[in-house]
């Protein structure tokens, strides 16, 4: 069973208490993703790990996985790319904020009652992680129409 997780979780207090967030997020849940999906029925699989850095800065690190079906750029077929992203991010409160975020870590800005958009996150990391040509690595395969003129009975 999939394990759908929150779209607003409190970074800070899940850091203070190391928590481990696993699960899955619809794909039809990305607004800004669905525009280039060709099917959205599938799910993104997180991980988020909460953890405190050595001056209890809220940390996030997390991976996501996905299989999005796209449009191939080059034969207008359909093909899946998968995505692997890993990321390390550290909340702030303010934008003012993300100039003290060190370079290891990505800033991100929480909400102004604390919250982090779950949804806003993976879906930023998602499109991150596609890449800028969308083709089958070699050869297109011809795409053969769907020819379902005679259904086969026994
Ligand atoms: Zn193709």
């Amino acid at each position: 069973m999939v394990h759908v997780l929150l779209n607003q979780v409190d970074p800070v207090r899940l850091a203070r208490k190391g928590e481990k967030l696993e699960g899955a997020l619809p794909l039809q849940n990305f607004l800004r993703l669905a525009e280039l999906l060709l099917d959205n029925t599938g799910v993104a699989d997180c991980a988020l790990q909460f953890t405190l850095d050595n001056r209890y800065r809220p940390l996030v690190q997390g991976s996501v996985k996905a299989e999005l079906v796209m449009e191939c750029q080059r034969c207008l077929g359909s093909m899946s790319v998968l995505i692997h992203e890993q990321f390390c991010l550290m909340p702030v409160t303010s934008t003012a904020a993300l100039k003290e975020v060190p370079e290891a870590y990505d800033g991100i800005v929480l909400s102004a009652n604390g919250q982090l958009s779950l949804h806003n996150l993976i879906e930023e990391e998602l499109l991150l992680g596609i890449p800028l040509v969308v083709k089958h690595p070699e050869m297109c395969v011809k795409i053969v129409g769907d020819e379902d003129g005679s259904t086969k009975k026994s």
